[in-house]
């Protein structure tokens, strides 16, 4: 199977402002970082994880993130949660292309950072990782990273986006 390659590219690089505010780029991105869309999207058991993150346990609107989308036009944020099949890529490209400008990519678990534990000698099935389809942002290691990882994931991003951090680092808790 030949896997649609938007790896090496950057949107945002593609369609550059025709004329460049400083101080208006700063405040979008201000309202951008504090209002992510993420979509509603699943691919295996790291998916888990990010629907506990949106619960209410974890609150992810406390962060201005919990308003998943169930469309790709709806959405600024592709969370790839789980392990990439080869057959899935192409649905996976389509929907990350059917994002507006400027949109962003989260591989969140080992799975969509290389392949997770289906990598091994003579495999066929699976993607290495989501940066071989698409150009990821954020990275977030575990088999499953827990909600505190994704949430501190999303920070990276809006540390990405404004050039500073809201919140500090988010600590795991310490189970009974
Ligand atoms: Fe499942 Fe682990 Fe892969 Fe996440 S990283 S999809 S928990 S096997």
């Amino acid at each position: 199977i030949k896997l649609p390659n938007h790896s090496e590219q950057r949107p945002q690089d593609d369609h550059p402002p025709v004329v460049q505010f400083a101080v208006l780029d700063k405040l979008l991105n201000l309202g951008r970082a504090n209002s992510l869309w993420p979509m509603t999207f699943g691919l295996a058991c790291c998916a888990i994880e990010m629907m506990a993150t949106g619960a209410s346990r974890f609150d992810l609107d406390r962060f201005g993130a919990g308003v998943f989308r169930p469309a790709p036009k709806q959405s600024d944020v592709m969370i790839v949660a789980g392990t990439i099949s080869k057959k899935m890529a192409p649905a996976i490209v389509t929907l990350y292309e059917q994002m507006p400008h400027p949109k962003w990519v989260i591989a969140m678990g080992n799975c969509a950072i290389s392949g997770g534990p289906f990598v091994f000698e003579g495999q066929y099935g699976i993607v290495e990782g989501a940066d071989k389809i698409l150009p990821v942002d954020v990275y977030i290691p575990g088999c499953p990273p827990r909600p505190e990882a994704l949430i501190e994931g999303l920070l990276l991003l809006e540390e990405k986006l404004t050039g500073s951090r809201r919140f500090p680092r988010v600590e795991p808790e310490v189970g009974p």
